[in-house]
């Protein structure tokens, strides 16, 4: 499966990519990861990218699809991809088209986030505020200032992708206000319908919970054992039973058969009486005879 999250800055991509990457075992391809990998490195790359990434600007088409085209032909993309900040131009949307067709593969569907403006930049500082709670280091341009003119990047230069994927049949609109289960949810159901993802990947779930049930019925089977185990007779029953049995071997060879048979019925209750009344018991028993 592949497809593209389109959506403004803060409006959930990377969260529902790395969802999706989880519940289709597929890889998520985030042009501004790749590229912020590519500024702490020093490349080539990531020195051209530094300063433009950092004013909220988009570096130039050529440098994020050698990235992309790259990084498909990576083995663990084989199974599909979620393209997550790429393409963010009609540009590099032509420039995937062409990419995708001459490695013979198939787009499956955009999913575009919608969200209100107002709610972004909020997003954004929560999203500043939790990376400092954990002292992971904060994006230099997650500021209220560069964040404007990402968005001002995204309204002149990546919506017009909304209209492009749309006069392609490959757009599907999600709202993005919702919980963040509620959009993979229905992100899935979009998928579904569109017939890339087959209606089994519900059952990827399941399966996922399906070691958790082997694990509860091998719990209950353990839990069953030492209970089948508490019925088998123990050690000092069996010894008891074994006197018995002597007993009656003794009682065979001493009297005639109906004094035999009486002595076999009094070993048979002994025997009965030892098991159901434990060792102790039979012990005086056996003391008294
Ligand atoms: P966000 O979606 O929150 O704006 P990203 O992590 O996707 O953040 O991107 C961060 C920055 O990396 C962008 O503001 C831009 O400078 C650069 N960038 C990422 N993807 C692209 C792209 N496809 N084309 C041009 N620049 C990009």
């Amino acid at each position: 499966m592949r497809i593209i999250l389109l959506g403004p800055p803060g409006s959930g991509k990377g969260t529902q990519a790395q969802l999706l990457v989880q519940r289709y075992g597929i890889v998520q391809l985030s042009t501004g990861e790749m590229l912020r990998a590519a500024v702490a490195a020093g490349t080539p790359v990531g020195l051209k990218a530094k300063e433009i990434m950092a004013g909220g600007g988009l570096v130039p088409d050529d440098v994020v699809v050698g990235i992309i085209s790259d990084r498909i032909d990576q083995p663990d993309a084989r199974n599909g991809f979620i393209l997550d900040g790429f393409p963010r131009t009609v540009g590099q949307a032509e420039a995937l088209d062409e990419l995708l067709k001459h490695k013979h593969l198939k787009l499956d569907a955009v999913i575009e986030l919608r969200v209100n403006e107002s709610a972004l930049l909020s997003r954004v500082e929560t999203r500043v505020a939790q990376m400092r709670e954990r002292g992971e280091e904060v994006r230099v341009d997650d500021t209220p200032e560069v964040l404007t003119k990402r968005l001002a990047s995204y309204r002149s230069q990546t919506e017009p992708l909304i209209h492009y994927y749309s006069e392609r049949r490959k757009l599907s609109t999600i709202d993005g206000m919702m919980a963040i289960d509620e959009v993979t949810r229905a992100i899935h159901r979009q998928l579904l319908a569109l017939g890339a993802v087959e209606p089994k990947t519900h059952a990827r779930s399941a399966a996922k919970a399906a070691p958790a049930k082997k694990a509860k019925a091998a719990k209950k089977k353990a839990a069953k054992k030492p209970a089948k185990a508490a019925k088998r007779p123990s050690k000092s029953t069996k010894t008891a039973k074994k006197a018995a049995k002597q007993a009656v071997k003794g009682a065979k060879k001493a009297v005639k058969k109906t004094v035999k048979k009486a002595a076999k019925k009094t070993a048979k209750t002994a025997v009965k009486k030892a098991s159901k009344k434990g060792p102790k018991k039979v012990t005086k028993k056996r003391a008294k005879r």
